[in-house]
């Protein structure tokens, strides 16, 4: 078999419990990706990633290609060995970070000229550049390389950046070799207007891709405007297909859309969150910087079975934080990444079960 295989086990209104097979192993879905941006999840061993549950990881491009360098990994046997982690990997194209923090970037049809911002150094990163980046790093998941358009944005500026994506993929597509159990997404554009998100669907399954994402979005439109986007793309894409929603989001942002058809998330928040002493928990987000906790002798999550929470109390939390302990870091980024991988996990059942009408997991019930 070429490509990601994708199989639909049940369905809750619009909501999909899903199979997603990959080179590297079997993905259930709705799923959430840990980011490890530089080959790493950071703070967290690659045993540690794993225990939460997570089977499949994002890695990002735009940062490999500039440290170490995609040639390098490649020729050290690839990113799954280079950073030891043996289960799925899916790359982004690079598109999203290089106008988010490269400088004197310039974009034209060939792709985007810019300058790294480790050391000022030239590159152009192109749709086939970026897919053979992908490749050499041994992506399961291979993402197009598209452009991602700024929130707010005139409408004809949002056209003319989605039609330009649009050829991207195609390109993308083009360049992508294909080998059994390795699958290239395409990402809907089209900012927040629905006539455009269709149009850019249309195009892409026209294009023919292993899956779908819907990009630009949790970028600042707010939660109300996310979900209407989703509402406005998701009956034009493949029922038999992935449907991803790039850079998404809080516990309730992912509850919400996976109701509205969306089977994978990816997001800094919980990773991010770990190291700025943010717990995502059953009854809400605590900060564990709080005074509140200094002598509670109460478990972060009494329900939740990570070693933070089943090993500590909220007040050694609490001082890890106050004493600025690198182990402060790593419990809690284990704890919000079992916690989100709990919540997927629970999503899971309610699906199979008809139940997602009334699912409530902590304040996720959006
Ligand atoms: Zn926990």
């Amino acid at each position: 078999m070429s490509g990601t295989g994708f199989d639909v086990l049940a369905r809750d209104g619009a909501a999909r419990l899903g199979r997603l097979e990959t080179a590297h192993g079997t993905v259930e879905t709705p799923v959430f990706m840990p980011v490890g941006t530089a080959a790493t999840v950071k703070a967290m061993m690659p045993d540690a990633v794993a225990a939460t549950g997570a089977r499949l990881i994002l890695g990002n491009t735009y940062h490999l290609m500039l440290r170490p360098g995609a040639e390098r990994i490649a020729a050290l046997g690839g990113l799954h060995r280079f950073m030891n982690w043996p289960q799925a990997i899916l790359t982004d194209s690079g598109g999203f970070q290089v106008m988010s923090l490269a400088s004197l970037r310039k974009i034209t049809e060939e792709g985007v000229a810019f300058r790294s911002h480790l050391d000022g150094s030239k590159h152009l990163l192109t749709p086939e550049h970026s897919v053979e980046i992908q490749h050499l790093l041994g992506a399961d998941i291979t993402m197009a390389f598209d452009e991602c358009t700024p929130f707010p944005s005139p409408r004809e500026a949002v056209e003319a950046s989605m039609e330009l994506s649009m050829r991207w993929a195609e390109r993308s597509r083009r360049a992508f070799v294909a080998r059994p159990g390795h699958g290239i997404f395409g990402i809907v554009q089209g900012g927040v207007h629905p006539d455009l998100r269709e149009r850019s669907a249309a195009r892409l399954v026209e294009i023919g891709f292993d899956g779908y994402a819907i990009g630009g979005l949790a970028i600042g439109e707010g939660q109300e405007t996310t979900f209407a986007m989703v509402e406005a793309t998701v009956p034009f894409l493949p029922e038999d297909r992935p449907r991803y929603l790039m850079g998404v989001g809080k516990p309730a942002d992912i509850v919400g859309a996976v109701k509205r058809g969306v089977d994978m998330f990816d997001c800094v928040l919980p990773t991010r969150s770990g190291r700025t002493a943010q717990a995502f928990t059953r009854e809400g987000t605590l900060n564990l910087r709080n005074a509140r906790h200094a002598d509670d002798p109460a478990p972060l999550d009494p329900e939740c079975r990570c070693p933070a929470c089943t090993g500590f109390s909220r007040a050694y939390l609490h001082h890890l934080v106050k004493s600025g302990e690198i182990l402060a870091s790593m419990l809690l980024t284990q704890h919000n990444l079992t916690s989100y991988a709990d919540l997927t996990a629970a999503l899971r059942v309610a699906i199979r079960d008809g139940r997602l009408a009334d699912f409530a997991f902590g304040g996720a019930t959006p």
